[in-house]
């Protein structure tokens, strides 16, 4: 039997699933000694990533504990780390009582994450498989002549892999980027610790954005001591909904993937938005055994306190059964976002899109009391309509200017200090990251119109510009927005990362049959690095150069250079 060489490009909480995953999958199958894995991890830990990484204790997790886990089909496997290393994290968290049904702090599951890199490695090596851990940034992807990839990396060294798993999260927020370089512009407010050290505790601050990151930024800031007066503004003013203190997980009868290829069948194979709020609703109104109150659930015309004293009451007193409902369509959900057209995804996005987000990704009642209590002292103000960010250099004050058409409200907000907690951008084609602008350059992937790169929805595999799958390199997390719509959820990615593990594993199982790959002309090699600029390679010469090859050892070339099957040394950087 062969032997595969597996990349894993981020090594955050998706990379760090898809690991385990493949780990224990390996094992269980009798293939880890055929075996081997690369890991490419910018930052010096794999396992927190961005979402998860050391922060403040109030930066709570928007799921349930036993809702949390890296491996597919073990809901309580973050429990059960708990229940038997719990006690050693208490002293880093005072304020966190450690239950199934808590939300808790997302460092927390930080840690779980790092210790699960850790375990799985411990399980790779004594199971025979090679794992190198490599910490540095992947700037570059190259299709060699076999259609494996040559993974290019800052330090210099670049490798060979049979399949390379993309799984390096949000790309940076695009969003008033005019600003970027303007002292006191925060361009994320993550780590939050770090944030608010850099903050005066008596300076003005508008946060742009109302939805979580804006409420952990808020609460971070008054935790941390500071006075002085907080406005949250955005584009609708809208605070997410509460989540239910009694909520349970609800098992979907409506829409399930069956019900869904039935009813494409007989409706000519369309699924519209029309007909999966119809299930969705008969899905609510058979758990509740009432008619839907959208108008209740919505509540858009209270006033901002209104809002959340109502939200918090509804969800201290009683399941909210709706939530527990839109929350296990994470099961089904790529799959309802697959079958809807094109125009349906359109309409979507364009009009429910926002309420969704704010709906489905609910703050935790711990937080949402903190913040009720933040706006009964009027230590905060939230606003809609946000038109325009500017700096005016004369009066060294940033000027969000607010036209709020509903209520016919404008104003203009002076502050010290914004902080742009909008979230990320999904958009590849307007990022500056160097392995995203290589991939569109080389053509080797395309941008999907509703965001991330364009896949294939089975398999995950990057789509080239020429509309042919990359059987060798597929994609998890937020770059598969566009495909799988919601891969801001643990539970989607680890569920998807299983998916691409079972087909990454069908190529040493023999379950798929192989067939002979058509070679691929290599592009000449012209790498736009982190600085922006661009190098080109031609000569085979310059290629033995930057890749420290000596004499063909692979049946892998680049231009005609023979590549090494693993690792290539580091030697000149042309750049
Ligand atoms: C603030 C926040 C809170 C969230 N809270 C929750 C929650 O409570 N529950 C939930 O289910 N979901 C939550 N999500 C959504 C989802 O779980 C996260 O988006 C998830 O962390 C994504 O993980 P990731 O591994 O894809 O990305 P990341 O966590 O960003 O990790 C990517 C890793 O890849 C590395 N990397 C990137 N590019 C390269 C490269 N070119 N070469 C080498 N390394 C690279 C980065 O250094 C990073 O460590 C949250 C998301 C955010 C942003």
């Amino acid at each position: 039997m062969k032997k595969i060489t597996i990349a894993i490009v981020g090594g955050g909480s998706v990379g760090v699933a898809y690991f385990t995953q493949l780990i224990n999958e390996a094992v269980r199958q009798g293939l880890s000694r055929h075996l081997d894995v690369l890991i490419f991890e910018s930052q010096k830990t794999s396992g927190p990533g961005y979402a998860y990484q050391a922060d403040f204790e109030c930066n709570l997790l928007n799921t349930r504990a036993d809702a949390m886990s890296a491996v597919a089909g073990d809901k309580r496997h973050f429990i059960r780390w708990l229940e038997e290393h719990g006690a050693d994290q208490a002293v880093d968290f005072p304020q966190t009582v450690i239950d199934d049904h808590a939300f808790l702090p997302r460092s927390l599951f930080g840690r779980y994450l790092a210790h699960q890199y850790e375990q799985t490695m411990a399980l790779a090596r004594a199971h025979g498989v090679k794992v190198t851990a490599v910490t540095s940034t992947v700037t570059d992807l190259i299709s060699l002549s076999d259609q494996r990839p040559c993974i290019d990396t800052e330090s210099g060294v670049a490798y060979v892999a049979d399949r390379v798993v993309l799984s390096m999260g949000n790309l940076p927020s695009t969003r008033f980027t005019q600003l970027n370089d303007v002292a006191g512009f925060v361009r994320t407010p993550y780590p939050t610790r770090d944030m608010v050290r850099n903050i005066p505790a008596n300076a003005s601050v508008c946060v742009l954005g109302t939805g979580l990151s804006a409420i952990d930024t808020v609460l971070s800031l008054t935790e941390a001591g500071h006075q002085g007066k907080i406005v949250m503004a955005s584009r609708t003013g809208r605070l997410p909904s509460v989540r239910g203190t009694f909520n349970r997980p609800h098992t979907l009868t409506h829409l399930t993937r069956a019900h869904i290829d039935n009813f494409c069948d007989v409706n000519g194979g369309q699924l519209k938005l029309h007909d999966v709020f119809t299930m969705l609703l008969r899905e609510i109104e058979e758990v509740t055994g009432d008619a839907l109150d959208l108008k209740r659930i919505l509540n858009s015309g209270a006033g901002v306190l209104d809002y959340i004293t109502s939200e918090i009451m509804q969800a201290d007193n009683a399941e909210r059964l709706w939530q527990s409902v839109i929350y296990s369509t994470n099961s089904i959900i790529d799959y309802v976002w697959h079958r809807l057209s094109r125009d349906d995804k359109q309409v979507f996005q364009t009009t429910f899109g926002s309420l969704w987000s704010s709906y489905r990704v609910s703050v935790p009642v711990k937080n949402a009391h903190k913040l009720q209590a933040l706006l009964k002292a009027d230590r905060i103000l939230v606003l809609g309509g946000v038109s325009q960010v500017t700096y005016n250099e004369a009066s060294k004050v940033f000027e969000t200017r607010i036209d709020d058409r509903r209520s016919a409200f404008r104003t203009v907000i002076e502050s010290e200090y914004v902080i742009n907690a909008t979230g990320y951008s999904v958009q590849v084609e307007h990022s500056d990251v160097p392995l995203v602008v290589n991939l569109l350059r080389r053509k080797l992937a395309k941008p999907n119109e509703f965001g991330g790169f364009e896949l294939d929805f089975e398999t995950g595999r990057l789509v080239g510009a020429a509309g042919e799958a990359w059987p060798h390199v597929s994609v998890l997390g937020s770059l598969a927005t566009g495909t799988y719509f919601w891969t801001n959820a643990m539970d989607v990615n680890v569920r998807l990362a299983r998916r691409q593990v079972e087909d990454a594993l069908s190529v040493l199982s023999g379950s798929i049959s192989h067939t002979a790959l058509p070679s691929a002309r290599v592009p000449r090699r012209r790498s736009v690095t982190r600085r922006g600029r661009t190098a080109s390679a031609s000569a085979s010469t310059r290629h033995s150069r930057r890749y420290g090859l000596k004499a063909a050892q692979g049946n892998a070339s680049v231009l005609g250079v023979p590549v090494r099957g693993e690792l290539v040394s580091p030697t000149t950087q042309l750049v």
